[in-house]
């Protein structure tokens, strides 16, 4: 494991497009610049444009125009992108009794019968920000820039990576709905998208694990291992961990944290090996943008968004080096 992956940092860092404004030594070798990089880049640029964007059609909570406007967006761009693209539609109640028609969005890349890997995230934002400072804000929608357009920004990207480099793997990129409208302490309420996909996965899908996406681009971002990735799927958390600490990411911290209930729990539960990468201090333990107003793009960064789908690109295009 460990040998397969500095193989893989060579590989890596001999490409010069890889990890923008960092000096590697072994990038400034003459006769190494020659090989060929198996990694495309991740346009940091362009997916933060994608959060953006998300943020610019306002909330995306169900009922929203945002959400109308966004859902028809995320269609249209990832058929630009993916072999197929299908809706999985579900009914379901929010925790505040409101009934809804929810839309899981699926996009394929395959290039033969093998399980592919998942790659989630959820594209709802919260119709409340009940963690807000301001009790008049409490039942008003949150911008969500981080707690949802941050993960669905970097699947949007790798898309189009895919697109224009297929990795070696098959793919499924699900983009969740209704993750976003449980009730406070009462975590079943939540990732509702999600425990409806692992309860009805597409006709034939097989699945070697998944990785999911949530509040992964504030500036300042610290990735610990959340506690349910590694009681679940703790190989595929130690492949990520060490390929971002030879990538020299610091964003990711080789630490514990606390268990979340987040889209990969249903996933999990349904035997699909699943992992969270999230940075749930946001912006720091005492700060909370989480579920306010104050989830806006001024407080994340390309730069977060970059650490995050480097380190997961070099992971999917170095399957080789992959413990599961
Ligand atoms: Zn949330």
């Amino acid at each position: 494991m460990k040998a397969q992956l500095s193989l893989l940092a060579l590989a890596l860092v001999l490409s010069a497009s890889c990890n923008q404004g960092k000096q590697s030594p072994q990038r400034e070798a003459g006769s190494q610049t020659a090989a060929v990089s198996p990694v495309p880049r991740f346009d940091a640029e362009n997916a933060f444009r994608y959060l953006v964007k998300q943020v610019e059609f306002g909330p995306r909570n169900p009922g929203s125009a945002g959400y109308r406007q966004c859902l028809a967006f995320l269609q249209s761009e990832l058929r630009t992108f993916a072999d197929t693209v299908f809706l999985q539609t579900f009914p379901y109640r929010t925790s505040r009794g409101e009934p809804f028609l929810g839309t899981n969005v699926i996009a394929r890349f395959r290039q033969n019968d093998k399980p592919a890997i998942l790659l989630t995230a959820h594209w709802d934002t919260r119709p409340w920000a009940d963690q807000d400072t301001d009790p008049k804000n409490y039942d008003r929608p949150i911008p969500g820039a981080n707690d949802g357009a941050s993960g669905v920004a970097v699947l949007l990207e790798m898309a189009r990576i895919f697109s224009e480099a297929r990795p070696p793997v098959n793919l499924d990129i699900v983009l969740f709905d209704a993750e976003d409208t449980g009730e406070t302490g009462n975590s079943k309420s939540f990732a509702l998208g999600s425990q409806y996909f692992a309860k009805n996965l597409p006709a034939g899908a097989q699945y070697r694990y998944a990785i999911n996406f949530d509040m992964i681009g504030d500036k300042s971002l610290e990735i610990r291992r959340e506690a349910n990735s590694d009681a679940y799927a703790q190989a595929l958390m130690d492949a990520v961990f060490s390929t971002a600490r030879l990538l020299g990411f610091p964003q990711f911290i080789n630490e514990p944290m606390a268990g979340i209930y987040d889209d990969h729990m249903p996933l999990n539960e349904a035997n699909i090996p699943a992992i969270d990468l999230i940075d749930f201090g946001y912006p720091d333990e005492s700060h909370r943008y989480w579920h306010t107003m104050q989830d806006t793009p001024d407080k994340c960064s390309p730069e977060s968004l970059f650490a995050v789908g480097t380190v997961i690109l070099h992971v999917l295009y170095g399957q080789g080096t992959q413990p599961l």
